[in-house]
């Protein structure tokens, strides 16, 4: 899984999806660029889900608030005080660990040690296999799942009593070592504040202190009444949001999964009181079906949710997605109360409170949030679409199998040779096309190699142009999945190229 993990980063490289940030300086560590088909890829998903959930909700809007805001929001979000992660050094390799991750790495071994001993015993029982019962009764099994439950839980508690004295002594007494070097030999563990910040003014006396949002939440929070006023709307109703946020990692040793630049989708969904864990039931089964509808895989997702939650929440759960270096958080979805906007309203003096006609009474909604990352959706797209299939005549080939709606390019359009007209006709077809299709024109090299190099940067049609092209008017497409291929003639290839990437 490691292998497949440096695969797909190498992958991203190779084909114009992601570059390190200021590569020939050496890179800025946990800091990407995304290139030409990363760009297309990203757009792609943030779409997707801007069109599940403000087209598709009549009761939700969107909204792009500033990254930089006042910074008394960051005191009452809880940020200043609050957003801190623990942190602890190797003393012999120098390097700095999130305390919490390592502690979540080893849970997450022996979740997967459980998840082998099932695997084998599936193969030794075949049919007759009971997971559910296997689960519950082999004591290795039952041993693993109950280690991984209590290791977790009892991080949690230490992290939440600020016991970080216990969170280091867990560490030593699991035996943790330093991924890199094996060493054991660790420093106390520490909190460390998240948040970037800056100065906005010239001068030094007049400067004032910013930070960079960590997330987008609180810019829908501090416009909660705005857009319930200006868009007269009525409870039930949501905020989406997609933009930067900014945080200053520890961890930065999963490629795209945590950056200190990253983009996040979120949606504030604002109820009546005392409504929230109906909506927050809702909210989970409508996100997972979003993930589902794209088909990759029902069995690479998993809730996770929390026992122990943070002091605003009622409810919270996490999507998880099994990465190549295992299940991992995707997308939070929280039952926050009314944590945000009392915070809010205590912080600046001003009411953001709802008048509900049906009840004739005021009241501070609650809100359930769901908030993933965009960065984070683009490498589980990536890592589950990347595959080396192995083809009936014993040859191989890379294929990166993104769902058709979210591939950067749609089509490549290719002329067999470069002579007779059939560039020209090709080119006619990428005009007809370009309009409202993302299509490309390639002519270099042997039509199988073009092929190949397409499936690998994952364009999911390729139209042919050839000799009878020019007498027919018809043009093979070729399906980069199945590689089958069809003749059609030149005006279906718009229409066919639409059936397959229709909302
Ligand atoms: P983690 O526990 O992995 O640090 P989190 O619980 O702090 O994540 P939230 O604050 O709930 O994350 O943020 C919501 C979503 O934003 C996450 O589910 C994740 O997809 C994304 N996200 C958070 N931090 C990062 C990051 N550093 N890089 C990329 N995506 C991130």
């Amino acid at each position: 899984n490691d292998d497949q993990f440096r695969k797909v980063v190498s992958h991203a490289r190779e084909y114009g999806y992601i570059f390190a940030s200021s590569e020939i300086y050496d890179g800025l560590s946990a800091v990407y660029d995304y290139a030409q088909n990363g760009v297309e890829l990203k757009k792609n998903i943030r779409e997707y889900w801007w069109r599940s959930m403000v087209y598709m909700h009549q009761n939700i809007v969107g909204l792009d608030s500033a990254i930089l805001m006042h910074p008394t929001t960051w005191k009452a979000s809880g940020h200043v005080d609050a957003f801190n992660d623990p942190l602890i050094d190797n003393k012999d390799s120098k390097k700095r660990y999130r305390a919490d991750v390592l502690i979540e790495e080893y849970a997450e071994k022996l979740f997967q040690k459980a998840q082998k001993e099932i695997e084998k015993a599936k193969k030794r029982f075949g049919e007759k296999f009971d997971e559910q019962e296997y689960i519950t009764t082999n004591p290795r099994v039952v041993g693993y799942l109950q280690e991984q439950r209590t290791v977790l839980e009892r991080m949690a508690n230490s992290l939440e009593k600020e016991d970080l004295a216990d969170v280091k002594a867990l560490i030593e007494e699991l035996g943790i070592a330093d991924p890199d070097t094996g060493s054991k030999n660790w420093t106390e563990v520490r909190q460390f504040n998240l948040m970037f910040g800056t100065k906005l003014g010239a001068s030094a006396e007049n400067a004032m202190d910013l930070y960079l949002r960590p997330e987008t939440a609180q810019g829908i929070f501090v416009n909660f009444l705005n857009v319930q006023k200006s868009g007269r709307m009525k409870i039930p109703f949501g905020i989406a949001q997609t933009g930067k946020a900014f945080r200053n990692e520890i961890v930065a040793r999963q490629f795209i999964f945590r950056m200190r630049e990253f983009e996040q989708m979120e949606m504030q969904f604002f109820v009546r009181p005392g409504e929230e864990l109906k909506w927050y039931e809702y909210w989970k089964e409508m996100r997972l079906k979003w993930h589902l509808s794209l088909g990759m895989g029902e069995e690479n997702y998993r809730f996770h949710d929390h026992d122990k939650l943070a002091h605003y929440a009622n409810a919270a759960t996490d999507i998880e997605f099994n990465f190549p270096f295992g299940f991992k958080e995707l997308e939070g979805i929280h039952s926050r109360t009314d944590f945000d906007l009392k915070a809010h309203e205590k912080f600046s003096g001003k009411k953001l409170q709802f008048f509900d006609p049906e009840l004739n009474e005021s009241y501070v909604p609650y809100v359930v949030e769901t908030s993933i990352g965009l960065d984070r959706m683009f490498l589980a797209v990536l890592s589950n679409s990347l595959q080396d299939e192995t083809l009936e005549d014993g040859s191989t080939r890379t294929v990166l199998k993104i769902p058709a709606i979210l591939a950067p390019v749609k089509a490549a359009v290719l002329p067999l040779i470069k002579r007779d007209g059939l560039p020209e006709m090709a080119q006619q077809i990428i005009e007809d096309l370009q309009w409202d299709l993302n299509v490309i024109y390639d002519e270099k090299d042997a039509v199988g190699r073009r092929y190949r190099r397409q499936d690998a940067a994952g364009t999911p049609f390729c139209i042919t142009v050839d000799h009878q092209s020019l007498e027919d008017n018809t043009v093979t497409i070729r399906y980069r999945d199945s590689m089958q291929q069809e003749r059609i003639s030149k005006d279906e290839v718009s229409k066919q190229i639409k059936e397959a990437i229709s909302y």
